[in-house]
């Protein structure tokens, strides 16, 4: 990147693309309703499955990952439905704005942020509810850098309900572990910008026999985001509505690689650089945001020192160095910087982007 004085893109996604996927990106286009597109669907769905550890139905949608998240509301929920929106920042908060767009009974569980999920908590909240359709939450809240603890979160919403699980996995998924047969999972959401290795275009979701009941009764209106198209169009290998081709072509580029070179090989990549993103941090002197307990492996929030302009620091940091950070959002903003480490990241693109942090901001308080 830095070497074709390419910016240091450092953000939560979209990520970096190495040479040979902006190649693959910018192949021509091809008939999607044609052979070659139906192998590729068929591969892709095979290999996504095996990444979500799952025999459940996965589908490709042309959509951000809001888009996703969307698809996993309007075809489990009718309006009026009960759901249990756990919120740990600002996506978790995003989920429950859909289901509410879509006249769903929200209430909303809010932990501090920085913080995952409490599992008491939770349990305790569905203890006091009944009729739950669905418990909706973000798997890993980019925007505090937190991974909430899934396998765990999973297991209390089973024992103490027979709610859908709906999961905002935008940017874990391909990244970390998410075991969605083993889980019960009903819905994961996630899209090719971030640990896929791709540009934005393609949002991916997989959906379980429960969510297809769930669709069964669901009345809430849809079309371009109606799952059953999306299986009607598959089985003669096509998407519905003309999808975003550049991506299709490297995510089926990147879910070959991921499944060639062993999905537990990919995730212990993400933990490792995650790793060694905390550590380098911490030998700054920095501190994190998360509890250290749930620090994502995709993207790490760091504080920036109090009363330190944010906004000033990451412009510097880019006009100086090349290197592109993201910031805080919302309440966070101006208050942390976050430097995002999914999909093909090497060390030595940590170490420049917490170099550039660290002059910087020697230069700012000195
Ligand atoms: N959820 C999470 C956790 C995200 O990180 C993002 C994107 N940053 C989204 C949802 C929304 O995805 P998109 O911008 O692709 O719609």
């Amino acid at each position: 990147m830095s070497s074709q004085n390419q910016p240091n893109l450092r953000i939560p996604g979209p990520v970096p693309l190495p040479d040979d996927v902006l190649k693959l990106a910018g192949s021509q286009m091809i008939n999607h309703r044609g052979p070659e597109y139906a192998d590729m669907l068929d591969r892709m769905t095979r290999n996504l499955k095996t990444v979500f550890m799952t025999q459940n139905d996965v589908y490709f949608i042309t959509s951000s990952g809001t888009g996703a998240m969307e698809t996993a509301v309007v075809n489990t929920l009718s309006p009026g439905d009960k759901v249990l929106s756990i919120i740990i920042g600002a996506f978790g908060e995003r989920f429950a704005e859909i289901a509410e767009a879509y006249r769903a009974d929200v209430n909303r569980l809010s932990f501090d942020l920085g913080q995952a999920a409490d599992l008491d908590k939770v349990r305790e909240t569905l203890k006091g509810m009944s009729n739950v359709k669905a418990v909706i939450f973000t798997h890993n809240e980019s925007s505090t850098g937190v991974s909430n603890p899934l396998e765990d979160l999973c297991k209390v919403i089973h024992e103490e309900s027979d709610a859908l699980i709906l999961v905002d996995a935008v940017s874990s998924a391909g990244g970390v572990p998410i075991a969605v047969d083993a889980w019960g999972i009903d819905v994961v959401a996630t899209a090719s910008q971030k640990s896929w290795i791709s540009p934005p275009g393609i949002s991916m979701v997989t959906f379980s026999e429960e969510a297809w009941k769930a669709y069964g009764e669901s009345t809430t209106p849809k079309y371009y985001l109606d799952i059953q198209q999306y299986e009607d169009y598959r089985k003669i290998g096509q998407p519905p509505f003309t999808p975003c081709l550049p991506a299709i072509f490297t995510l089926e580029f990147a879910l070959q690689s991921m499944v060639d070179e062993g999905i537990e090989n990919v995730f212990a990549r993400h933990h490792e650089i995650a790793q060694h993103t905390r550590d380098g941090a911490k030998a700054l002197g920095l501190e994190l945001l998360p509890d250290p307990k749930f620090a994502s492996n995709t993207v790490t929030a760091i504080k920036l020192p109090e009363g330190l302009d944010g906004k000033a620091f990451l412009a510097q940091v880019t006009k100086n160095y090349n290197v592109i950070l993201g910031g805080g959002q919302k309440s966070l903003a101006g208050k942390i910087f976050r430097v995002g480490h999914m999909g093909w990241v090497e060390k030595s693109h940590i170490d420049e982007a917490l170099k550039a942090a660290e002059e910087t901001l020697k230069s700012m308080t000195s």
